[in-house]
């Protein structure tokens, strides 16, 4: 991969000093180059490919180019993380350009138009097994079955959709449009189990006469700590709150809410506290604003609704109806550390948003597969476990916890376990070298307003 960057080198450079004017007569150099938001996308998305087609009003191309890579784009277009635009070099100039909203366009366009996905390869014999049906697990399946497999995939929820159906809220990701993106998954004859969930895996795999099996359980228990409790009866973690919501049987939480935690999953349950009807949603954290781990915009819109943040404060001991919180103070890293300050909160209910653990107990007694003290299991490039023909991605492998990131991995493992299928090893991508605002000859493109 070194290697090949630095074959691009001197390209660039010319491309840079050169730039443009008297020198058009020139023989033109062509260079494969990477633009930074198809480098940030953890789904691989061709970015500027769609975009191009959706500017020249090309919808339905474009859609077709996004699918290559992602089977879900009005999932995506409402909650990516849009790392893409935080990269975006037009961002250098003014702002960046709305990929995250082209992509939701594209995404809705598809559904209400009725578009299907790009045809199928001829059928390999080959069978598949996917144990998870979140984003992870659904993406792998689409690019199976793209690649011609027959897949199954098993799961234990009621719905599919993992985190996008139990975790996210529906007022962000509602869930008819999940799931038109799921039922087209299924009508490349992808097939989905549910209330299924699998325990043993070698066993289900022999019996299924499943050639490979890619395993997407996620994380999906809620971090519990060691705070002395006198009444632990009012604490609920923000998992277990919004996996309730959806399924139409939430708690009573009573008029002052307090929410403990910096996370996304923090603002969401106190989002959805305010709409189960807390007057006060409160969240607790240990740092301060610029340290914490929520999207900024995610920060923003629950201060927008009323939501109030109690910033460098750890709870140290749960009472009946009250907390006690320390105040902690910042060093130079950004480490909280505790003050010796106490004060008293007054609470009807209290969330805990401190992450999420993989639940990857039902894969201890297989032989090969390694894992770190957290319980995520160790993956190779290729995404194979430790045991040859089970592969693993999402979640419950050491990574990022996006729902892009998983899509990433389903996509990556889908290619990979063809390969495999196949005796033959995937190739590592060829990655060009990325280029920087620097080197772009500005006066050749035209201005153009952003569209929202
Ligand atoms: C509240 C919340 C909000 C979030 N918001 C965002 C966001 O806005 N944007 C973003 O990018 N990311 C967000 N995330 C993170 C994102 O949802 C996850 O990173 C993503 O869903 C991981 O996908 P996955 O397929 O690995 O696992 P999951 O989505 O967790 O899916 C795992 C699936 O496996 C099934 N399963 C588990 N065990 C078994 C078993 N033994 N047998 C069979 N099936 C099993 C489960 O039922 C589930 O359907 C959020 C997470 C939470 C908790």
């Amino acid at each position: 991969m070194a290697a090949r960057q630095a074959d691009f080198t001197p390209i660039i450079d010319l491309l840079y000093a050169k730039g443009t004017g008297p020198i058009r007569a020139q023989r033109p150099i062509y260079a494969d180059l990477l633009p930074p938001c198809n480098n940030a996308c953890p789904a691989g998305e061709n970015v500027q490919a769609w975009l191009g087609l959706a500017q020249a009003g090309k919808y339905h191309e474009a859609w077709n180019v996004i699918l290559q890579d992602n089977p879900f784009p009005a999932v995506h277009g409402r909650v990516c993380y849009h790392s893409c635009e935080m990269r975006c070099n037009r961002g250098e100039l003014d702002t960046a350009v709305s990929i995250h909203a082209v992509e939701r366009f594209l995404g809705d366009l598809a559904a209400e138009q009725g578009w299907l996905p790009p045809e199928a390869a001829a059928p390999s014999g080959k069978r598949i097994l996917v144990v998870g049906g979140g984003p992870s697990g659904l993406s792998a399946a689409y690019h199976l079955a793209r690649h011609g497999h027959a897949v199954e995939i098993r799961d234990a929820s009621p719905l599919p959709g993992g985190m996008l159906h139990f975790g996210i809220p529906a007022y962000r990701l509602p869930r008819d449009d999940l799931m038109k993106e799921v039922r087209r998954i299924e009508a490349m004859g992808v097939k989905i189990t549910l209330n299924h969930k699998v325990e043993d895996v070698l066993t289900e795999q022999t019996d299924g006469r499943f050639d490979a099996v890619f395993i997407a359980v996620g994380a999906q228990i809620g971090k519990r700590v060691d705070i002395p409790a006198r009444d632990a009866g009012h604490v609920i973690d923000a998992v277990t709150l919004l996996h309730h919501v959806q399924t139409g049987d939430p708690p009573r939480l009573g008029r002052r809410v307090i929410i403990y935690g910096g996370g996304n999953t923090a603002i969401d349950a106190a989002r959805t506290a305010r709409r189960l009807g807390a007057e006060e949603a409160l969240i607790v954290y240990r740092r301060d604003r610029a340290h914490m781990p929520a999207q900024a915009f995610e920060a923003d819109e629950a201060l927008s609704e009323g939501i109030k943040i109690k910033w460098l404060s750890t709870i140290k001991e749960i009472g009946a109806g009250e907390l006690t919180v320390e105040v902690m103070e910042l060093d130079e890293n950004g480490k909280p550390h505790p003050t010796g300050k106490f004060e008293t909160l007054s609470d009807d209910s209290i969330i805990l948003a401190l992450g999420q653990e993989t639940d990857s107990g039902f894969l201890r007694g297989v032989s090969g597969i390694v894992f770190k003290p957290d319980g995520t299991v160790i993956v190779d490039a290729s995404m194979m476990t430790g045991r040859a023909g089970i592969f693993a991605g999402g979640d419950m492998v050491p990574s990022d916890r996006t729902v892009t990131t998983a899509v990433g991995h389903g996509k990556k493992a889908a290619r990979h376990i063809d390969a495999w299928l196949r005796g033959h090893t995937q190739p590592a991508a060829v990655k060009h070298p990325v280029v920087e605002f620097a080197q772009l000859n500005l006066p050749i493109y035209a201005d153009a307003p952003r569209s929202v």
